[in-house]
């Protein structure tokens, strides 16, 4: 039995049914109780605390009237830390050069979700990554597909509608399978790419092709990129991966094979570890995985069957590291 990974649970409520409703964003921004998320130039406005939650009486003033604006939800009970159950939050999203903001307070600045996400609180993260996402297709998708018009927001943000012919569009996801492929032997292949650092490791990923159901695609990625036959798939959780606007559907996958071929264009390096190799590689240096804010580094785990300690953590847990053998190449 493969369990599945674990997955947070939703902390907004997203309101879709009443958001669609004309008027629904005005009535939510009418009411002094809402809090607004800042977002510029793929950046989110964050503060000492985490993600900054204005009040609209102190910041709607000075915000633009042309920025787009998206009804995030409403946050649920229990989930939030910093503003009270059941607070409406509203995201703003400013034009990449709408320049500095003196107004913002003080502890506060924009920062990148890679560069901060696994900082955040769950909470914090999760409407991160959803403000990313609605933000990254709003700035993207200004004009029609079909003929080339502009697009106004509709639907408190979650619909677009060309201003020609009034063809609706909505926020696109890309799904993407992500597969930790496991050997007879109970290795785990793990892949270095060209474009990372030679020692940095991963799971292998690929997009899901029009046509194509999640299983296929992860076959074909895995013969494409190591070059191995995967002979069962096990879908075990998800993760939104905004950057653009991809579902990274995560797998574990075995394969009998015990030779892996990278394929020299995108893989430079692919390597069977097991448990003992990979935990003292990512000790001693060797091997650099996947961070913890990742499914990849999750599918990891999945298979490792525990945290895997990071230098410096090891010093703490002196019975994990005991554990580990000298790493070697397969
Ligand atoms: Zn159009």
């Amino acid at each position: 039995m493969i369990q599945a990974l674990p997955t947070p649970a939703a902390v907004l409520e997203r309101n879709c049914e009443q958001r669609s409703e004309t008027g629904y964003l005005d009535k939510v921004q009418g009411s002094p109780g809402h809090r607004i998320v800042l977002f510029r130039g793929g950046r989110a406005l964050l503060d000492g605390t985490g993600l900054a939650y204005l009040d609209p009486a102190a910041a709607g003033p000075h915000l633009p009237s042309d920025a787009v604006t998206v009804y995030l939800g409403r946050t649920l009970p229990g989930t939030h830390p910093q503003v009270p159950d059941g607070t409406d939050l509203v995201l703003k999203v400013l034009a990449d050069d709408a320049g500095d903001l003196p107004w913002v307070p003080r502890d506060a600045s924009f920062s990148g979700y890679r560069d901060v996400g696994d900082t955040l609180g769950a909470t914090d993260a999760a409407v991160f990554i959803e403000a990313q996402a609605v933000a990254n297709w709003h700035v993207s998708h200004r004009f029609c597909p079909r003929c080339g018009a502009r697009t106004v927001p509709e639907h408190s943000g979650w619909m677009r509608r060309c201003t020609v012919d009034g063809s609706e569009h909505f926020p696109r996801t890309d799904p993407a399978a992500i597969v930790a492929v496991v050997g007879g032997d109970d290795r785990i292949l793990l892949a270095s790419n060209f474009a990372w650092d030679a020692n940095r490791y991963s799971t292998v990923a690929g997009f899901i092709e029009a046509g194509e159901n999640a299983e296929q695609g992860a076959i074909r990625e895995i013969a494409e990129e190591v070059g191995v036959h995967l002979h069962a798939t096990h879908y075990v959780g998800s993760q939104a991966w905004p950057f653009p606007r991809s579902l990274m559907l995560g797998f574990l996958a075995y394969t009998h094979d015990t030779v892996a071929v990278p394929d020299g264009t995108e893989v430079r390096e692919a390597r069977w570890f097991s448990r003992g190799e990979l935990q003292a590689a990512v000790l001693n240096g060797e091997a650099v995985i996947s961070r913890r804010l990742s499914i990849a580094r999750a599918l990891i785990e999945h298979w490792y069957g525990s945290a895997i300690l990071e230098p410096g953590e090891a010093l703490d847990h002196e019975e994990a590291a005991g554990h580990a053998t000298p790493g070697g190449r397969a």
